[in-house]
């Protein structure tokens, strides 16, 4: 599909996809199948690192296995790098704790719900899994401009010191909190007031994990809404960081870095498991975009994805499973696009925006929710409280990081019910 590959001459392709973390990876592995050509224009090259805890729900694992299931199969057998994770444990801002299992069976499973990786090597595992006859990568490459005219899209960008100029009816913004499509496409984009903000560590000899791999959600009260987390790795070593609103960050001028060596040094459920524990390099910071409500995710000639399109659940602080998913169906929406030859606003907002709040917009709502309710550390007392006693309400908590059609039956009144009477 591409005209030439070489310097200042125009280069024609069906789709352009800006970013190759895991929503522009997914985007490109979709049309690949769909037997599309496309272009990746990445900042970095790989294997790069991206500020995150790490940790890969049941979203992640359902999108995978779409892909291809083998790759599952791949991540799980490599226990050197991906740790296979079994359950959450809450801890309340009171320091009472709750162990959620992920199997609700007790049947063993063919996976486990989720896994832990180090974002270096598992965005690396999906760069990898790009290659494809269909997909032109290019790596350290530098976009200059994206201008839309004449029922296309054009980039310029800089590679290898040269210029090229990239066309096509169709951009996948892939590239992230920052991302650049959305800025050149979104007035009035408030993305950086609504979000959150994150902090990671990784630390060795930090003692006292669940047998069965936890990942560990500490809620405290200082840090509400937010939690203190600390994630398990294949290689002993963990994912330890805190989150919490950019806004209530910015109000309180809150030094977050100071409040996560705080809780490390000093809170009764956290510090002795640090006793010899060590920094194994710098604590990092990154932002989380989270969506407040429902927002146009494309127009005309461009669509949004993962962190760009703001889909990072507002209550987990879950992101990587969503950029998957609206990855998967970006590129769903690119072949029916390019089917009928129409990209305005209209026909992609059918096609893409449409079908993704269909299948996530109740979720995003109710992490929404879920986050304004777990300002109040009282409440989350109480859920705990309750949860430790009523099969039900501990079921869907675990659903909420495990399981996308558990999530429905937060809707029903009988969902409730149950739990008032401990069931
Ligand atoms: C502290 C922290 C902890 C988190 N913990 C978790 C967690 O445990 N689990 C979870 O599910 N989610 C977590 N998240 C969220 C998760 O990291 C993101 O939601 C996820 O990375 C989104 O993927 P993405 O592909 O949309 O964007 P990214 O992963 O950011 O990838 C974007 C890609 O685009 C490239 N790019 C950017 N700009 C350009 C440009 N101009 N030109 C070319 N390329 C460009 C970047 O180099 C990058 O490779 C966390 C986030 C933070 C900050």
């Amino acid at each position: 599909m591409e005209s030439s590959a070489e310097n200042n001459k125009i280069i024609q392709t069906q789709v352009i996809i800006i970013g190759a973390g895991p929503a522009g990876a997914m985007s490109s592995v979709f049309l690949s199948k769909a037997g599309i050509h496309h272009i990746i224009i990445e900042k970095e090259i790989f294997p790069r690192d991206k500020i995150c805890g790490d940790a890969c729900s049941g979203k992640s694992v359902f999108v995978l296995k779409k892909a291809n299931p083998k790759w599952l199969d791949e991540i799980f057998i490599n226990k050197a790098e991906n740790l296979a994770c079994n359950g959450l444990l809450f801890v309340s801002p009171n320091g009472k704790k709750l162990s959620l299992p992920f199997s609700k069976t007790g049947q063993p499973q063919q996976h486990a719900a989720g896994f832990v990786t180090p974002r270096l090597v598992f965005d690396n595992f999906l760069f990898n899994k790009i290659t494809s006859p269909y997909a032109t990568i290019y790596q350290k490459a530098t976009v200059k401009k994206i201008t839309r005219e004449n029922k296309a899209v054009t980039v310029e960008i800089e590679y290898q010191g040269g210029t090229r100029t990239i066309t096509s009816p169709l951009i996948i913004g892939a590239d992230g909190d920052k991302s650049m499509v959305r800025k050149t496409f979104v007035n009035n984009d408030m993305v950086s007031k609504t979000g959150c903000v994150g902090l990671r560590g990784y630390y060795k000899n930090v003692s006292g994990f669940h047998e069965n791999n936890f990942i560990e959600l500490h809620f405290l009260k200082e840090l509400l809404p937010g939690y203190f987390w600390i994630f398990p790795l294949s290689n002993g070593n963990a994912n330890v960081g805190v989150g919490m609103l950019s806004e209530v960050v910015r109000a309180k001028k809150i030094n977050l870095r100071e409040l996560m060596l705080h809780a490390i040094q000093n809170n009764p459920n956290i510090r002795e498991r640090f006793a010899n524990a060590t920094l194994v390099d710098k604590i990092q910071g990154w932002g989380l975009p989270m969506m407040n409500k429902p927002i146009p995710l494309s127009g005309d000639h461009y669509l949004l994805t993962g962190d760009a399109a703001r889909l990072i659940d507002p209550f987990s602080g879950e992101g990587i499973g969503n950029a998957l998913y609206s990855g998967m169906l970006a590129a769903q929406a690119a072949e029916a696009l390019l089917k009928e030859n129409k990209f305005s606003a209209d026909e992609i907002k059918v096609k893409y925006d449409d079908v993704l709040y269909r299948n996530i917009g109740d979720e995003l709502k109710m992490g929404k929710l879920l986050q304004k309710l777990s300002r109040q550390g009282w409440l989350f007392n109480l859920v705990v409280n309750k949860a430790n006693k009523s099969q039900t309400l501990n079921t869907a908590l675990t659903s909420m990081f495990s399981d996308l059609d558990l999530k429905k039956q937060l809707r029903k009144p009988s969902f409730y019910a149950k739990i008032l009477f401990n069931k």
